[in-house]
């Protein structure tokens, strides 16, 4: 287990991965979870200053890295699934296309990379309902992988750890976020009016020229994204690094 684990991890991590860990899934439905015990969780960060850039609207740049990352995610599960098939075991990666064909839309699989980034102990559902890493907070793209390779699982986040916090319920301009704080227990329809959070982003994005559904708010004003910015203040290579890896 502890051979497939880290022969995993460095795979994910040599393909790009800036966080990946895994996750026991049994107790999902056997059915959203295609009979696998296992999760991967994947993550891409976006470069601090194309968060920090959000003061307010969405930008060109921030549309154009969600493109990317998402792409490049897309890219690192399917590799991945594959060099667990090469290793002689089942795994199916998440990608938009199987999002597509399983699910309600792109951002909503059967059993939501978010779901399984908590399971994989990658971190918290924010009150936003974004996923929260201590690393980089909300300033992440996810992607995930269902498998039944033997695998070292991590501890789960099984409650939020936003606390006291409320700024992303302050500064939603959509009023969407309803300020409760998440446990294993909580919808996503409890944290947050999706609608409202859809239409008010499907317009900040119209306003600056894009048809999508962005906006970045609630990333940019997250303290634990504030926090990854402010350790990156003087990284000036960073974009220049995330885009060379491409
Ligand atoms: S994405 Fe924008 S509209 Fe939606 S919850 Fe976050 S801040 Fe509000
Ligand atoms: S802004 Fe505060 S309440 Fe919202 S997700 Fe971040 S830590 Fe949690």
């Amino acid at each position: 287990m502890h051979n497939e684990s880290a022969a995993i991890k460095d795979f994910l991590f040599d393909l790009g991965a800036d966080l990946a860990s895994f996750g026991d899934i049994t107790e999902l439905p056997a059915d959203h979870r295609r009979n696998m015990p296992f999760g991967i969780a994947v993550a891409l960060k976006y470069p601090s200053k194309v968060i920090e850039d959000i003061v307010d609207m969405p930008t060109q740049e921030y549309f154009k890295y969600y493109n990317d990352l998402n792409e490049k995610l897309d890219f690192i599960v399917q590799s991945a699934a594959q060099k667990i098939s090469d290793m002689g075991y089942n795994a199916i990666a998440q990608t938009r296309e199987y999002a597509r064909e399983n699910a309600l839309d792109e951002e909503t699989v059967l059993i939501p990379h978010k779901t399984i980034a908590t399971r994989a102990g990658l971190g918290w559902i924010g009150k936003c309902a974004l996923l929260i890493t201590k690393e980089f907070g909300s300033s992440v793209r996810l992607s995930s992988l269902l498998t039944d390779i033997p695998l070292q699982t991590n501890q789960p986040y099984n409650e939020g750890k936003c606390f006291n916090c409320r700024l992303c319920q302050q500064n939603c301009p959509a009023e969407a976020v309803k300020g409760k704080n998440w446990d294993i227990k909580t919808s996503r329809s409890e944290l947050i009016d999706v609608n409202l959070c859809e239409k008010k982003a499907r317009q900040r994005a119209a306003a600056i020229g894009v048809d999508a559904v962005i906006c970045g708010r609630c990333i940019a004003v997250c303290p634990f994204t504030k926090r990854y910015i402010k350790e990156n203040k003087n990284n000036k290579n960073e974009i220049k690094g995330v885009e060379n890896e491409k």
